[in-house]
């Protein structure tokens, strides 16, 4: 079987990849070991939560999967607070002053994968192979062949590595990844409040870690606490009551009464920068190219745009009939590096400025805290950034 392209990982990032690509006269296939479960029928929220872009909602909206998710299960953020760890620094973002209706949107993981999966259902000119796994992947001069284990051969111009931050795709071109872990893990959680949230996300930079309240639709708020190891470990251990208790201590309440609605579960967090993110015949997009630190929210908004910079200079290729181009791929490569660069440094950088003990480094940051709210320009930089 021959194709343009062959997308590896059909998760939120390589499925948006194959929507993008829709009417661009390329074949393409998506190759995924496991299909999204169903929409589960009851009330229950899922427990991974993203704040997506306005940028990547609209990027979604062109391909026609962000229509299809259910208004009633996604929040608009119109206000952000930041908080520093001296008690007293504050940053505070308003959709108002931006002049846009929303910095964000609070959206559900399995809603969105299945918005975009049901949008991809009306593409005739994709392949889904899905359940199925990879055996064998080599890059020749004139296409990559990819090997499934059921015995079936794809051949493709161009091969594009979506399998998330284990990339067996990145292994197999022997990209050097070398993963620095945090030591912190991702501990997420849901719970209904009883001080409604007013559309405002709020953050806490806090010594044992950055503690997120997002907000879900009514009074819902979801978790996403970036803990030591150690803490982590000992959040996922407490009884409903007690987490419900550690979470309204730890933001001082601002929540009021909280109520365990979704078990909380935890995810390893890492940096993890790849040498590069081409090869030949080879494209990695999602967390397969980069992995960022949690705080700012933006990893699968990047991800997001990775897809769109590689479906633009695919579409946009002129006289070059050749997607595996060398020349497309450098385009695309050059496209990203200075947004994901930007990212990873803010993220890594604000992680390590929020982990340290020094007391001088401690006045220094939430000192800057509050004079970035006080500084415009740089409020507006961050915030556009933000946006996507
Ligand atoms: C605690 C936490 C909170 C986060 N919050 C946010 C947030 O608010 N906003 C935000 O933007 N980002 C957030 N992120 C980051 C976000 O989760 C990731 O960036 C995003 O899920 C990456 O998507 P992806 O499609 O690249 O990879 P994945 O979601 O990992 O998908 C990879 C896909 O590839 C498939 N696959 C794996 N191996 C193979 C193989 N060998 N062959 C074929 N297919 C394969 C998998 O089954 C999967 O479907 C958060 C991360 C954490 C840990």
């Amino acid at each position: 079987m021959t194709f343009d392209l062959v997308i590896v990982g059909a998760g939120l990032v390589g499925s948006s990849l194959a929507l993008a690509l829709q009417g661009s006269g390329f074949s393409v296939a998506l190759v995924e070991p496991r299909p999204p479960a169903p929409l589960p029928r009851d009330e229950t929220w899922d427990v991974r939560v993203y704040a997506i872009s306005p940028g990547s909602a609209a990027f979604l909206d062109a391909g026609g999967a962000w229509a299809r998710l259910d208004r009633e299960r996604l929040c608009p953020v119109t206000e952000m607070e930041v908080f520093g760890d001296g008690g007293r620094s504050r940053l505070h973002f308003s959709a108002y002053d931006a002049g846009i209706p929303e910095l964000a949107f609070i959206v559900e993981s399995r809603q969105l994968q299945a918005a975009i999966w049901e949008a991809l259902e009306t593409r005739e000119d994709l392949d889904r192979f899905c359940p199925a796994n990879c055996a064998e992947l080599e890059f020749g001069r004139d296409a990559a062949t990819l090997r499934l284990e059921d015995g079936r051969t794809l051949q493709a111009k161009l091969v594009v590595g979506a399998d998330g931050a284990d990339s067996w795709v990145r292994a197999q071109a022997e990209i050097a990844a070398s993963p620095r872990p945090y030591g912190q893990m991702g501990v997420v959680a849901n719970f209904s409040t009883s001080i409604p949230h007013g559309g405002v996300a709020r953050q806490w930079f806090r010594e044992d870690g950055v503690l997120a309240l997002l907000p879900l639709p009514g009074d819902q708020v979801s978790m996403v606490w970036s803990a030591w190891n150690e803490k982590a470990s000992e959040l996922l251990a407490l009884e409903p009551l007690a987490l419900c208790a550690a979470i309204h201590e730890a933001t001082g309440g601002a929540a009021g009464e909280l109520n365990l609605l979704t078990p909380a579960a935890a995810f390893p967090l890492r940096l993890l920068r790849p040498k590069t993110c081409i090869g030949p015949r080879l494209a990695l997009i999602g967390d397969a190219a980069h992995n960022v630190h949690p705080l700012a929210g933006q990893g699968v908004n990047l991800g997001f745009g990775d897809a769109r910079e590689l479906a633009t200079v695919l579409r946009e290729r002129g006289v070059q009939p050749d997607c595996g181009h060398r020349s497309l791929l450098r385009r695309y490569e050059r496209s990203r590096r200075e947004d994901v660069l930007a990212m990873q440094l803010t993220t890594d950088g604000l992680q390590k400025l929020f982990n340290n003990k020094d007391p001088v480094l401690r006045e220094l940051r939430n000192w800057g805290l509050g004079l970035t709210d006080r500084l415009g320009p740089l409020k507006n930089f961050l915030t556009r950034t933000a946006l996507g």
